[in-house]
């Protein structure tokens, strides 16, 4: 797979909230982190939330964010894991356990309900999972991280029906004014992805457009999700410049502006500078 050139560099830095760092794509094996980090950071991308999604994917982020100071981590398991595991209760302890020791994790998540690639047998368990993520960033004072893909009734009946945590991003916001205002007015920050610059996704726009500057965040859900003009290639984080550019666009901010709002909202959202 090929990859894209480097964008212009953002006139100040922001934070890409969501990125899997340890996941190739297609036969292309990850990039070196150092050389990810560095190619991000030529370009205005200083800091990276590695999010785990399994055991070995959880381990690997709590690692890398205790060995390079611009990375903190996410750990959990992911909704289309969780019911792919022998035990649920095994899963979430070790998850439990990484989450307790480190303070370089700053994230239960991703979490969430993901009806695309899990059929209905796997719902209920799909669900479960979700609700004891919920409680575990509760106890711990974590962010909790929300995947959400075609299931966002659902998304918010669970979160209805749970104490809310402090602190929670809604990861590659996918719904529409209406579910960005139903989202906002339970205190998420809404994390916009390459998604936004696709040509079929005004419904998206129009949810980017309402959100108010001070719950913007951007990510990159790298390797997938590439922005425009690069779909079908390799994301990574350095790519994040093309999302915030069309994002400025659409919401008629200053560029800088806006990523000025956008580093210092993830700072609030994931619990503090690091
Ligand atoms: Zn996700
Ligand atoms: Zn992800």
């Amino acid at each position: 797979m090929t990859r894209p050139p480097a964008p212009e560099p953002l006139p100040h830095p922001v934070v890409d909230n969501h990125c899997h760092l340890d996941i190739g794509r297609g036969d292309d094996p990850a990039v070196p982190v150092p050389e990810a980090l560095a190619a991000a950071a030529a370009v205005g991308v200083r800091r990276i939330v590695q999010i785990g999604c399994d055991l070995p994917g959880a381990r690997w982020a709590v690692e890398a964010a205790s060995a390079y100071p611009s990375l903190v981590a996410g750990v959990a398991l992911h909704p289309n894991e969780a019911p792919r595991l022998d035990s649920l209760d095994e899963a979430m302890a070790e998850i439990e356990a990484l989450a307790g020791a480190h303070d370089r994790v700053r994230a239960v998540g991703e979490t969430g309900l993901d009806h695309f690639r899990t059929g209905e047998e796997g719902r209920a368990v799909q669900e479960e999972s979700f609700r004891r993520h919920i409680d575990l960033a509760k106890r711990l004072d974590k962010t909790l991280v929300i995947h959400d893909r075609d299931a966002h009734d659902d998304v918010l009946r669970v979160l209805d029906s749970e104490s809310l945590p402090e602190r929670w991003v809604m990861h590659c916001f996918s719904g529409d004014a209406a579910f960005a205002r139903a989202c906002l007015d339970r205190g998420a920050h809404l994390s916009f992805a390459g998604t936004v610059t696709f040509k079929n996704a005004g419904d998206l726009r129009d949810a980017l457009a309402i959100t108010p500057l001070d719950r913007v965040l951007v990510e990159t859900d790298a390797p997938y999700l590439t922005p425009t003009p690069h779909r079908g290639q390799v994301n990574a984080s350095y790519l994040v410049p093309l999302t915030v550019r069309a994002m400025a666009e659409v919401r008629g901010d200053d560029l800088a502006d806006l990523c000025a709002a956008i580093d210092g909202n993830t700072e609030v959202a994931f619990g503090g500078a690091w």
